[in-house]
């Protein structure tokens, strides 16, 4: 199999030949069709997640074909179609997966990160974690779904009922967003770097009803707020974008430190939360309801050799929607 591989933190990719991995009893193994590129590749290749151990191979939103199966799966067979999302296992044990919060796991594994991930032509999962895909899923077009739609699901979810959602950074995550909050009657705010009027006239396109810089207040009171981007100043800016009442949800797995700020930002009952991780509940009602499926889109795509410039190009917020890997 071919891979991209992280030898050294903070080192771009190297591109390797290696033996296809050995199948464990409830494993499958998986070829690669796409893979897409996430922020939290960026924090994987970069050290800021505490446990990158190198050789590490990142890519947590993939879309392929079941090639062979462990001994003890039962529920999928060589031909299937699947995702292997950000959650590639838990313990099933702790006290968080017995009581529906495996997102939480206190032993869990991360595909792309404590386990091998997507930049690859072939890829190892744990059956169970896998998600059924349509056979005539378009798998470039799918993948984003996979971490940024999932994601932003969860996100989503954790704005409950509000109307008005300000969406702070407008890549991957968001454009995903935008079209399921717009399918669900609400009101999109999109919130991008200050001057990237490509970025706004692309949240608009998908029908935000307003896009402007993260340093500017929105024309109306927000209900909530999401930040995807992992930038700390964003939370106070947030807070004071949204009502009294109103939620802002941390989207990110890894941000800079959030400034001190005023206590009257937090007063009337504001609240800050984070979202962490996903739960295979996520991934079956997100790709089980017609909302998600009704999403499109936007990637750019790079063969599985570039994938150091794919990264790049997110870092630098070169492009629109998300990047996508194909080998
Ligand atoms: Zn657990
Ligand atoms: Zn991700």
């Amino acid at each position: 199999m071919r891979a991209m591989v992280l030898e050294g933190i903070g080192e771009p990719l190297v591109p390797k030949e290696l033996a296809n991995p050995s199948v464990l009893p409830d494993e499958v193994l998986v070829r690669v069709e796409a893979c897409g590129v996430c922020r939290t590749d960026l924090h994987v290749v970069d050290g800021e997640l505490p446990c990158v151990r190198p050789p590490v191979v990142p890519g947590h939103e993939i879309v392929g074909v079941v090639e062979r199966v462990g001994h003890d799966v039962e529920e999928l067979v060589p031909g299937m179609r699947v995702g292997v999302p950000w959650l590639g296992g838990t313990c099933g044990v702790c006290a968080y997966c017995r009581n529906g919060r495996e997102n939480l796991c206190d032993h869990p594994e991360f595909t792309g990160y404590t386990r091998p991930g997507g930049f690859a032509s072939h890829v190892a999962a744990r059956a169970a974690y896998c998600v059924r895909l349509h056979d005539d899923a378009e798998a470039v077009a799918t993948a984003p779904l996979l971490c940024a739609g999932l994601i932003g699901w969860r996100c989503l979810r954790r704005t409950g009922d509000a109307w008005r959602i300000g969406l702070y950074g407008f890549g991957a995550a968001a454009h995903i967003v935008t079209q399921v909050a717009i399918r669900q009657d609400r009101e999109v705010f999109a919130f991008t770097r200050p001057g990237d009027t490509a970025a706004q006239s692309f949240a608009l396109s998908l029908g935000a009803s307003w896009a402007g810089g993260s340093d500017v207040a929105p024309p109306k009171q927000l209900d909530a707020a999401i930040i995807f981007a992992p930038v700390g100043t964003l939370v106070p800016a947030a807070l004071k974008a949204v009502r009294k009442g109103g939620r802002v949800v941390c989207g990110g797995i890894h941000m800079s430190d959030i400034p001190t700020f005023p206590y009257r930002l937090l007063w009337e009952e504001r609240e800050v939360v984070s979202v962490a991780n996903l739960t295979r509940e996520d991934a079956r009602g997100f790709f089980s309801t017609p909302t998600a499926m009704g999403v499109k889109t936007t990637t750019q795509t790079y063969r599985l050799e570039h994938a150091n410039e794919a990264l790049a190009d997110l870092r630098h917020g070169r492009f629109s929607g998300a990047a996508v890997l194909v080998p």
